[in-house]
Formats: structure tokens, C-alpha cells, sequence
């Protein structure tokens, strides 16, 4: 339940009043001085003092704290077809560990199509290949390159699959790993010496002449990898209540390699800047802290930066952060609707921080995926941003993000794509969320709708995988996450008591205790498939739910159950299972414990 007092509504109202264009305008250009910043760079360390020295001005103790980072910086690539004809091609390369050194390589180029990538004989040659891949939404990336590097290509020339905007490239990136590799994981990060990327139109000429054959080229791609020291901008509001509990209100600072990224995420520095401004002018009125953390290593660290603070502050956050609240890309040019809100237990504040701005309805709840930061689900954080979107007319399909402009992650990404009006709306909804995480007496999450989701999810891959069900089937899952709903319901239900009746401050405290607690119950099965300090793992970058069952579709695609492979599986689910079901009962034992007690 969304509960704002009379007093807490009047206030806001009039925080909204204060957001200022001219401030934001001002802050935006300046931030873009220092833009393109690659990660671990002198434009780094000079867009984290500008910011720190703002804070400063508008009355916050920010900190910088420094740590090692794995990084991977892309300095410059160079394509020259040299058989059959002479030719240069503009290209860019790959976020990636492999260098050809500024000696380049030079060798033969045949071409391997999305259907064929992975299977055809590649060893020794320079592969041309396509983006997009059958069965990915993220094209060519992370365990396929890692295949292809095994079997033994030379280097990859990746044909951008934007046709909708066919000359440019967007910057793209290896996320096998997230964050600083561990000596359990740094052999998933491949090391193919060169991969560039070509634009869609280059492709269709580079695609002809490679099917002719004797096509030879000569690549170099200079990328340096190592360890960096990189600053991480710190500043934290203290509530006047309940000073301990904070949200965690975070964007990146670094811009894709080579990019200005004016909403990629300058946009969201400068929307950060606004929110604390306008919140520490009215500290005394919040009754839990807003702590804002600006990550380095977004784009070539495989986000060092939220991992390494998911690292280092884990106690505090697992016990004390009410949530995390992501800004990235807002204000884009021509961003006129909210194209819908994360799944999780915050869904309804964020919907209704966009109605209360937009006055419309979210339309669509989707499932969040792990881009964009969303470190923490091992804790069991509830993830959340709402972020305005080009209409689909606008929308470039082959982004992952900035509004869906088609700039994304291009030299293009200039000032004249960012828009001060759009980024007053949607600093408008950022405010009314975070406020509402931050001073509703009771947390505003509600697990009920949430739990409808999940067992939606959960009955959708039972049906696929209903071929093995006497063998193996996730119905004691279903089960827990039925009664969970029943009991979330329930809770739901104890929080508008405790508003109607105007319970006490212990009562209050013993809800904002239990909603805190089932969510780190239920959200690290939902969402991770790793232990709760760990990161999950990325074949399907997060968009996979419940990804540590969800390996059920695969065990029902095999042919004969008597088989080695069906009973080595089987036996993980199995696992698995007993991981996800534990989560929910869990979560239904404490809302049991907090109603006994608020009762
Ligand atoms: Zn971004």
C-alpha cells in the first residue's frame, strides 16, 4: 500500500515545485565537458570532483572511495581489406580482454551465418559475422565468444545489426563475468584478439565480398586491460526518523567508450544532482536516508562499480537498505511515454509514481533484467527505475537503451539528443518514488501482485517442461509461492489495518521489519542462481526468472530419461528446487511470525 500523510503529500508537492531547468541545463552542459569518460580516465576523475564539488555546494558531505578495478579500455581499431581490393571500413572495437597490439593481424575472412556461428569450422580464420544470433536478444556475446575463441577463431569482424539506423555501430561488451573476475571465473572471459565492429551498410558490402572468397584483411584493435584505480562518489541524506534504514539511489558516471553520452548517463548525473539538492533542503522532514552512489566501470568494467560496493558494504545493505532506485538514461529527446514498470514488490510505487506525474496508467509489468547495475539481487534488494522511452515510432529496436534513441552508444550521443523538459518529468518521477520509499510509514511494497507474477512464471515453465513431469516438476515450488500470496495478502492487509487504526510505532516497525526480511528471502531465488554474496551468472544477463530451475525447458527438450545427461541434470534441479522452495517458505514463516505479533 501507497501511504503518504496529508503532511507528506503537501511536501512533496511542494519539492516538485523546486525542480529547476535552468540548474539542470547548466549542470548537463558542464557535466559534457568532460564527456566522452572512459572508465579509470583523467575525464573521470574531473566528472567526479565537478559533482562532488556541486554536493558540496548544495549543503552534502559526499565521499570518494577508491578501489582496484579489472577493466577493459578500448583505445582504437583500424580495418583494411587488402583481397580482393583495396578498402578501408570504419569500425570500432569490441569491450573485450584480446589486443592485436598496434601491429595488427592480418588473415583470410570467410563469412558464418547467425545459423551457422558456433558450429561451422572457423580455426585459423578471421570470421565476418552477424550482431544479431538466432536465440539471443543480446546478439553475439559472452559463452558463444568464449566457443569461438575454443575453436580456435582468429578474430571477428561483427556486422552491427541496426538496419533502422545502418551507419553507425554501437560500443557493445563482454558481461560474462560481473565485476572483478575470481580465480573461479576469469576462464569465461575470452580473449579473441580482435573483434570489431562494422556499421549494418559496411556489412552488406564486406558480406558480398567475402562470399566471392580470398577475401584477406588486416585487423588492429588496441585494447588495454589491467587493474585500475577507479573513484566512486558517495553521499548519503540521513533521515530524521529512521536514519539507519536508506534507499540506495545510483547511476553510472562513466559514458560508453568514445561516446558523450549525453543521456548514457550524463543525464542521470545531473538528475541525481537535482534529486539531492532538493531532498537535503528538506532533511529534516525525511524519516529514512536516501544515499545517492555514482558507479565507475558501468561500460568497460562489466559494473566494477556496484559490484565492488555490493562487496564491500554487503552487511550494511543486506540489513539496513530499503531498496535500489537505478537512474540511467533519462531526458532523452523525444521520450514521451513510460513504456512500464519492473516486477518486484515496489511495482505499485513505481506505477504510481508515474501516474502521479503523467496521470496515465502503467500498462505493462515487466520482468527486470540485471543491465543497468542491478548488482544486489544476492541480497535480495527489490530492484526498481522508471525511466521515460521514445514512442515506437521513435524507438530504435536495436538498442539497449538511451530512451531507444538510435545514438545509443555512439559518438552521436550529442547534447542536441537531450531534452531538459523530459528530464524534468522524469526527475519528477524519480522524486515522487523516492520520497515515497522514503517516508510512506510503512514500506511501500506489496509482495501480493508480485507473487501473482511469479506463479505465473512458475506455472508457464511447469507447462513447458509437463513432458517430465513424472520425473522431475516444479509443483512443490508452485505450492509455497500459492500459500506466499495467501499470506502476502494477508500482510497487505495488516498494513492498511495499522493505517486505519493508527498503530503504533512498534507495530509499524514489525511490518517495515517483515517486508524488508521476505524480500531477501524470496528475491535472491527469483532472480540470482548464485549464493547470496556471489553474482548470478549471465547466459541469459538476468532475463531469465527463477534462472536456477529454469534449466527445466532443457531437461524436457532431451530425448530418453535413462540417459546420463537427463539423470546429472535432473539431479541439479532437484537442487535447485529445494533453493527456490526454501525461499518462499521462508518468506511465508516471517509475514506468519509478524501477524501473530501486530495482531
Ligand atoms: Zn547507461
Amino acid at each position: 500500500m501507497i501511504w503518504l500523510t496529508d503532511e507528506d503529500r503537501r511536501l512533496l508537492t511542494e519539492m516538485e515545485s523546486e525542480i529547476s531547468k535552468e540548474l539542470m541545463q547548466e549542470n548537463w552542459e558542464r557535466f559534457m565537458e568532460h564527456t566522452p569518460i572512459h572508465s579509470g580516465s583523467p575525464q573521470e576523475e574531473a566528472a567526479v570532483q565537478f559533482l562532488k564539488t556541486k554536493l558540496e555546494e548544495y549543503g552534502l558531505e559526499p565521499e570518494v572511495l577508491r578501489f582496484e578495478a579489472y577493466i577493459t579500455d578500448p583505445k582504437y581499431a583500424r580495418l583494411e581489406v587488402l583481397e580482393p581490393q583495396s578498402l578501408e571500413v570504419q569500425c570500432t572495437p569490441y569491450r573485450q580482454v584480446g589486443t592485436t597490439g598496434p601491429e595488427g593481424i592480418e588473415g583470410e575472412v570467410i563469412y558464418v551465418s547467425p545459423e551457422d556461428i558456433g558450429t561451422a569450422e572457423c580455426r585459423g580464420k578471421i570470421v565476418l559475422a552477424e550482431q544479431r544470433v538466432a536465440g539471443d536478444w543480446m546478439g553475439l556475446r559472452d559463452g558463444l565468444l568464449l566457443k569461438l575463441q575454443g575453436m580456435g577463431v582468429k578474430a571477428l569482424i561483427v556486422i552491427e545489426q541496426d538496419d533502422y539506423m545502418p551507419t553507425v555501430c554501437h560500443q557493445r561488451a563482454d558481461f560474462s563475468v560481473s565485476g572483478n573476475p575470481t580465480s573461479d571465473n576469469i576462464h569465461l572471459v575470452q580473449t579473441i584478439p580482435a573483434i570489431v565492429h562494422i556499421s549494418n551498410k559496411d556489412g552488406e558490402t564486406l558480406r558480398q565480398l567475402a562470399k566471392q572468397g580470398g577475401m584477406k584483411v588486416h585487423i588492429t584493435s588496441v585494447v588495454e586491460t589491467g587493474w585500475k584505480s577507479l573513484p566512486l562518489l558517495v553521499a548519503e541524506i540521513k533521515g530524521a526518523i529512521d536514519p539507519d534504514r536508506f534507499l540506495l539511489v545510483n547511476g553510472h558516471v562513466d559514458t560508453p567508450p568514445f561516446s558523450p553520452g549525453v543521456v548514457d548517463n550524463a543525464s542521470g548525473d545531473v538528475a541525481m544532482l537535482e534529486l539531492a539538492r532538493i531532498l537535503n533542503g528538506h532533511r529534516d522532514k525525511l524519516r529514512r536516508s536516501v544515499r545517492f552512489a555514482f558507479w565507475p566501470g558501468h561500460e568497460i568494467g562489466r559494473y566494477a562499480g556496484s559490484t565492488w560496493y555490493n562487496d564491500s558494504y554487503w552487511h550494511e545493505l543486506r540489513y539496513n537498505c530499503v531498496g535500489f532506485y537505478n537512474i540511467d538514461s533519462p531526458g532523452a529527446e523525444g521520450a514521451s511515454v513510460f513504456r512500464g514498470a519492473p516486477i518486484g514488490e515496489v511495482q505499485e510505487a513505481v506505477a504510481d509514481a508515474i501516474k502521479a506525474v503523467t496521470g496515465t496508467e502503467v500498462e505493462r509489468f515487466r520482468w527486470p533484467t540485471r543491465a543497468g547495475d542491478s548488482s544486489f539481487w544476492g541480497i535480495g534488494l527489490p530492484h526498481a527505475s522508471a525511466t521515460s522511452s521514445r514512442p515506437p515510432e521513435l524507438y530504435d529496436p536495436h538498442v539497449n537503451y538511451s530512451g531507444g534513441g538510435w545514438w545509443w552508444h555512439t559518438p552521436y550521443a550529442t547534447m542536441d539528443h537531450g531534452d531538459v523538459d523530459v528530464l524534468a518529468t522524469d526527475v519528477r518521477v524519480e522524486l515522487n518514488y523516492i520520497f515515497r520509499m522514503a517516508n510512506c510509514p510503512v514500506l511501500p511494497m506489496n509482495f501480493a501482485p508480485y507473487a501473482d507474477h511469479m506463479i505465473g512464471i512458475l506455472e508457464g515453465l511447469q507447462e513447458k517442461a509437463d513432458k517430465v513431469k513424472a520425473y522431475f516438476n516444479i509443483h512443490p515450488v508452485i505450492e509455497r509461492a500459492k500459500e506466499f500470496k495467501g499470506l502476502a495478502e494477508d500482510l497487505e492487509g495488516a498494513v492498511r489495518a495499522a493505517r486505519e487504526e493508527r498503530a503504533s510505532d512498534e507495530v509499524l516497525e514489525e511490518l517495515n521489519r517483515c517486508l524488508m526480511k521476505v524480500g531477501r528471502c524470496v528475491n535472491p531465488v527469483a532472480h540470482s542462481n548464485a549464493g547470496d554474496t556471489e553474482q548470478l551468472s549471465m547466459e541469459t544477463f538476468g532475463r531469465s526468472p527463477f534462472p536456477r530451475i529454469h534449466e527445466i525447458t532443457e531437461l524436457a527438450d532431451m530425448t530418453l530419461h535413462q540417459s546420463p545427461e537427463f539423470k546429472f541434470l535432473r539431479t541439479k534441479l532437484i537442487r535447485q528446487r529445494n533453493a527456490v522452495e526454501n525461499g518462499f517458505y521462508r518468506a511465508s514463516e516471517l509475514i506468519k511470525e509478524t501477524l501473530a505479533k501486530v495482531k
